[in-house]
């Protein structure tokens, strides 16, 4: 058995093909590229019951991943997140089987550190010295620390509205941390330029292709998770929509290998109605969206103007069957709490979005009652401690409660 069955890359635009033992940026026609697996061989090979007794992480799919040396493996322990029953916040949406993967609950804090595991881990065994990255915040948190376990020097560039924590992130691990007066797409402008400039690795969304490997695990887990059944919808909230990219990927993956059943779930792409340039491309039956002007939404991670892999979230979309949904700020900030007070779950803005979407989509009937759901929430709510705003009463020492 090989640790991994990596076979090449290819891009899923124009159908090139490049070797994967060396450092891969964009395809030559300026689309990302794909990794691909022997997965014919691996299928002859490999089964759910080889799992059994593998480190509850996701190197656990390691022949499903792309590092070829396990020694070349940087990990803080990721992966393996719970999918929890929601049962309470089912019933009052309608949904029977509401299903949460919280990735609050991964080193970091969010779903960033299964990207960044895998990216720099590639990275690592590709011997890349220093990598740079424009950042939402997440992201260059999750990329800078798994560098800094690596002995790989990061440089990162993030909005100044990014969550105050992710800069500190960053800066504690040791990275070059800049901050962009502008968005995401205006921090990507400056790496870009810095990339060409220094000859750095360009760890940009999509820019190499090993990140997106990282977030497919969590739709391998999710299936493993329920014995390998494949649930009715995942909801997930999209930016540079890499994690729905994934998710796709994996399960396809997993149909090739005889793993699941071949039925895809409705994938449904979650977007903050401030910014919603995948939503307006998907009611206009477009393959690829426009760049949003004027972005703004309080779910920060998903203020992404205008995705890279845009055409990869959207073919995922109509291939499953799903759809994407809009949520503005009052919405995805009222379900915020009702999670927390029904479930006791302190979820990030962004999942709380998938919630309110599934509700959205539940009430009007595109969910159906008895339906499995998935809902992703991408980090923990404690990384945002500005979201809520709470007043509360001042004792002096001695006094006495009022029932309230
Ligand atoms: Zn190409």
């Amino acid at each position: 058995m090989k640790f991994s069955y990596i076979s090449h890359l290819h891009c899923p635009k124009c159908r090139e093909k490049y070797e994967f033992n060396i450092i891969q940026q964009l395809c030559a026609c300026g689309s990302p590229l794909l990794v691909d697996y022997d997965l014919q061989e691996l299928r002859k090979r490999w089964d759910p019951a080889a799992l059994a007794g593998r480190s509850n992480d996701l190197w656990r799919y390691h022949e499903l991943l792309p590092v070829t040396d396990p020694d070349n493996i940087v990990t803080l322990g990721e992966g393996m997140t719970p999918l929890l029953r929601m049962d309470r916040l089912g019933a009052a949406m309608g949904i029977g089987q509401l299903w949460m993967k919280d990735e609050g609950v991964i080193p970091t804090g969010s779903f960033k550190a299964r990207g960044a595991a895998v990216g720099v881990s590639k990275a690592k065994e590709l011997a890349v010295q220093e990598l740079a990255m424009p950042t939402n915040g997440n992201a260059g948190a999750a990329w800078s620390l798994y560098a800094a376990r690596a002995g790989i020097r990061a440089t990162i560039v993030m909005p100044v509205g990014a969550p105050e924590i992710t800069r500190n992130e960053c800066a504690i691990s040791g990275a070059n941390l800049y901050l962009v007066n502008g968005l995401i797409s205006d921090a990507g402008q400056i790496v870009g330029q810095a990339v060409k400039e220094y000859g750095l690795f360009d760890a940009s969304t999509l820019k190499e292709p090993y990140r997106i490997e990282g977030k497919k695990t969590m739709g391998l887990e999710i299936v493993e998770q329920l014995q390998w059944k494949v649930p009715d919808v995942i909801l997930y909230p999209t930016g540079g929509g890499v994690g729905l990219i994934g998710i796709y990927k994996a399960l396809k993956e997993l149909i090739e290998l005889g793993w699941i059943e071949d039925k895809l779930p409705r994938l449904v792409a979650v977007q903050a109605a401030g910014c919603a340039p995948i939503v307006k491309a998907w009611e206009e039956g477009k393959s690829v969206s426009e760049f949003w002007e004027n972005s703004a939404t309080a779910a920060f991670g998903i203020n992404v103007p205008k995705a890279l892999g845009d055409f990869l979230v959207l073919e995922a979309i109509y291939d499953s069957g799903g759809c994407a949904v809009a949520i503005d700020d009052d919405a995805l900030l009222k379900e915020l709490e009702t999670i927390a007070s029904l479930e006791g779950a302190f979820v990030c803005p962004e999942g709380a979005a998938t919630f309110a979407a599934a509700r959205q989509l539940r009430e009007g009937g595109w969910i159906k009652e008895g339906e499995t759901v998935i809902a992703l929430n991408t980090g923990s709510g404690i990384k945002y401690p500005e979201t809520v705003k709470v007043q509360v009463p001042v004792l002096e020492p001695g006094a006495r409660l009022s029932r309230r």
